[in-house]
């Protein structure tokens, strides 16, 4: 099977760094994200100054910088998951002139659930897993199920970031949802489940749409 090329939508917190893990290993994709990849490049000079500045406040990091990011690392991908961007209507253009996608998944997850999914997140700083402290909390507090690795809180999980992040994806990412919407290629898919049912749909969503 060639390896699939899927967006995964939803807003912060929906679960598409979650899902994103499974279908890496599930289907041998690339998981492309512009989350980590700015975490990574957070102190990089652009010449709208730096990643951080933006991030801290909750905002978009402008797009030439994060088309680029993207553009890069698809050109190196044979299947990917794409997670976190589009993020705007003028990211969605300039991804319809870069590669062509086999499924597009949205993960539905009402607001009121979102802010208690970030300000609990907990993020491996070796490999990437998440937890929550909570909802999924790994066996030993502190401490990765799958690497031994520490875990760590993002400096925008606090819940005045969250805040202003969800604001952000109300305004200039819910319009990318209602394109792909009206364009009849969005599945979407019940974000509130266990991870475990999310991931049964998710799978049967890849799978069904892969080509053979
Ligand atoms: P989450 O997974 O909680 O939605 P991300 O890790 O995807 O968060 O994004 C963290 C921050 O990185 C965003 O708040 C934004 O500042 C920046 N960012 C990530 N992806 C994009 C994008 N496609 N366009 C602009 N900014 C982005
Ligand atoms: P995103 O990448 O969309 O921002 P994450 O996958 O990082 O979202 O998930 C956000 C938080 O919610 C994490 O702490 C994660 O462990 C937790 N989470 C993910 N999926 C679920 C779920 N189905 N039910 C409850 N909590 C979840
Ligand atoms: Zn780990």
């Amino acid at each position: 099977m060639g390896a699939p090329r899927v967006l995964l939508l939803g807003a912060p917190g929906a679960g598409k760094g979650t899902q994103s893990r499974r279908l890496v290993e599930e289907f041998g994709v690339e998981h492309v994200t512009t989350g980590d990849a700015l975490r990574a490049n957070k102190d990089m000079e652009t010449e709208y100054g730096t990643p951080r500045e933006f991030m801290e406040a909750g905002d978009l990091v402008p797009d030439p910088v994060v088309n680029e990011i993207v553009e890069a690392a698809l050109s190196e991908a044979d299947g990917f998951v794409l997670d976190g961007y589009p993020r705007n209507e003028s990211q969605v253009e300039y991804l319809d002139g870069i590669t062509d996608l086999d499924a597009v998944l949205y993960l539905a997850v009402a607001e009121s659930e979102l802010i208690a999914r970030l300000t609990g997140r907990r993020v491996c700083e070796d490999c990437g897993a998440n937890y929550h402290v909570e909802f999924n909390p790994p066996e030993e507090p502190g401490v990765c199920d799958e690497c031994g690795g520490d875990l760590y809180q993002r400096d925008d999980d606090t819940e005045a970031v969250a805040r202003d992040r969800i604001e952000t994806y109300r305004e200039s990412t819910e319009p990318v949802i209602e394109y792909f919407r009206e364009k009849g290629t969005l599945v979407e898919i019940d974000g509130e489940q266990t991870p475990d049912e999310v991931w049964t749909d998710v799978h049967e969503a890849v799978a069904e749409r892969a080509d053979p």
